[in-house]
């Protein structure tokens, strides 16, 4: 891909490469700018809403398991293109490719559980309520259905969404994150081969002024956002007064508490992988370590040379642990962070400013940066700094790490390291968190439970994905039936209760 290339929309089964306005796309590890980007305004996007809205009385007509066909299809090209969507998620994203793999397969488990939609739209029926009537429900597609994801995860995100609204029969318009654009068009034509009919999915680029379009369009029914809490809370504000159906998903502060039970090496590798992993930009990456009594001191002899042994380069090299960060303005802002921390009194032990990479001197690096008596009071403690910044905050007691945790404004992971059962279960019942690991690092669930946090990491009713998902892309209806052999003469005036 050429600076020249331009990324487009994808509308009624046709790429469009026409924009009012164009963003730059960067590959991170090189600095550079990659390709150009269409930015949709209103008319673009109200061409992809008017091809999806077409398309939704066939679509949501076909029966489950032919809608399921085609996805089972999709499922088959995305192993076969495993690889080449990895790839574009590194190019644009900057994660190392053996992570971008590991994005690609827990988007396509969200595939593997949709093809199981006709199971799942199966629904509860009773024989003879009471005289002669049954009873028996359905679930229905709402109609054209948005999906607004982030950067940070261009093919995962997009899948938590795009599957299950369209093996429900709802008809889809995708506009993914500007700075990493590519990977949705592939998506798109993986669609396409698969058989999907035009106008059932769509993808518009673009920025702000797209998503207000989407926001503001009478025929979008229902809208799915995924990324920064100011943002989750603005589009779920706009959506829901407008009358729409809203899941946002938001940012996150995710702690690690490590009791002094743990087995350290444990917890210290648990800490790397999930604090560093991905340079920091996951929703799910731990950013606070919680070391609990007389753990602190011994945690850092442990993670310290484990940072040091760190291989921070190009995310194409095969053996690299870390990437860059997605953008210039991104590494400012995350170096911003470090700054404060100093300023705000925390102890700096490993600083990631300055960071040179070999062969890769313009990429946007900051390396692993570990900060110890972190306090709440402190900006670095309570922001969400995205960026791979990992602090630690020294507690007395378990009831003390607890408290901590519920006071945070953020409720999306969290995780507990210890081999007591009794404590373990404690933090599972009382933590005020919507994912919660126990001597699991990055508690994501699988693709047939659901996907959220708690608190300001989630606006609106429903999780993402698994059942979560399936009743949020449809409507419950209640039906009931009677025939003229079962029905007495005569109006009833009194409430209908069962014979
Ligand atoms: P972002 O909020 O900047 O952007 C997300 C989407 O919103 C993008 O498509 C973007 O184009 C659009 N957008 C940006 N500014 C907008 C505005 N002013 N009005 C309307 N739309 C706007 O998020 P990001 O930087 O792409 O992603 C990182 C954030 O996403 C982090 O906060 C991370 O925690 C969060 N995230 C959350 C989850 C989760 O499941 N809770 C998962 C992944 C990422």
């Amino acid at each position: 891909m050429s600076q020249a290339s331009i990324v487009g929309h994808f509308i009624n089964g046709q790429v469009r490469e026409e924009g009012e306005r164009f963003g730059e796309v960067f590959n991170p590890a090189l600095g550079m700018a990659r390709a150009r980007v269409a930015l949709a305004g209103r008319q673009t996007v109200d061409e992809a809403v008017a091809a999806a809205k077409a398309a939704f009385p066939a679509w949501s007509e076909q029966s489950a398991l032919r809608r399921s066909r085609i996805l089972f299809r999709f499922k088959e090209l995305l192993d076969q293109q495993h690889k080449a969507l990895a790839e574009a998620i590194t190019l644009e994203h900057g994660k190392v490719l053996s992570d971008a793999m590991g994005e690609v397969t827990r988007g396509i488990e969200i595939v593997e559980f949709a093809c199981g939609a006709p199971h799942l739209l199966k629904t509860a029926f009773t024989d003879n309520i009471g005289g002669g009537i049954d009873n028996w429900n359905m679930r229905q597609p709402l109609g054209v259905c948005a999906g607004i994801t982030p950067f940070n995860f261009p093919v995962m995100v997009p899948l938590w969404m795009i599957p299950m609204a369209l093996a429900t029969g709802n008809t889809f318009v995708l506009k993914p994150s500007e700075r990493d654009p590519s990977a949705s068009l592939l998506i798109a034509d993986l669609l396409r081969q698969a058989g999907l009919p035009d106008g059932v999915f769509n993808v518009v680029q673009g920025d702000k002024e797209a998503v207000d379009a989407l926001l503001q369009h009478p025929d979008v029914e229902a809208l799915s956002f995924v990324g920064s809490t100011p943002i989750a809370e603005y589009i779920h504000q706009e959506g829901t007064r407008r009358g729409k159906r809203v899941q946002a998903l938001g940012g996150a502060k995710n702690h690690m508490v490590v009791m002094p039970d743990a087995d350290l090496d444990q917890a210290a590798d648990a800490l790397i992988g999930a604090g560093y992993g991905s340079a920091g930009e996951r929703c799910m990456a731990i950013s606070i370590a919680v070391a609990v009594g007389d753990v602190g001191d011994r945690l850092i002899e442990k993670l310290l040379p484990r940072i040091d042994a760190l291989r921070i380069r190009n995310g194409m090299e095969a053996d690299a642990d870390m990437g860059p960060l997605v953008t210039a303005q991104h590494k400012a802002r995350v170096e911003g962070y470090i700054a404060k921390g100093v300023e705000e009194g925390a102890r700096l032990l490993v600083d990631g400013r300055d960071l040179k990479v070999p062969g890769a001197e313009n990429g946007f690096f900051v390396g692993a940066t570990l900060f110890d008596g972190v306090s709440p009071d402190m900006i670095i403690y309570k922001d969400e700094i995205f960026g791979p910044v990992l602090g630690i905050v020294r507690v007395p007691d378990f009831a003390a790490a607890v408290a901590l945790i519920n006071a945070h404004e953020y409720g999306n992971g969290v995780s507990c390291f210890t081999r007591d059962g009794g404590i373990a279960r404690a933090f599972a019942r009382s933590i005020q968190v919507g994912m919660v690991g126990i001597n699991v690092p990055i508690p994501v669930p699988m693709a047939w439970h659901s996907f959220g946090g708690w608190k300001r990491s989630l606006f609106g009713d429903h999780h993402a994905y698994g059942e979560e998902g399936l009743r949020f892309y449809t409507r419950y209806k209640s039906v009931m039936q009677r025939w003229p052999e079962s029905i007495a003469k005569g109006p009833e005036f009194s409430m209908p209760t069962a014979k």
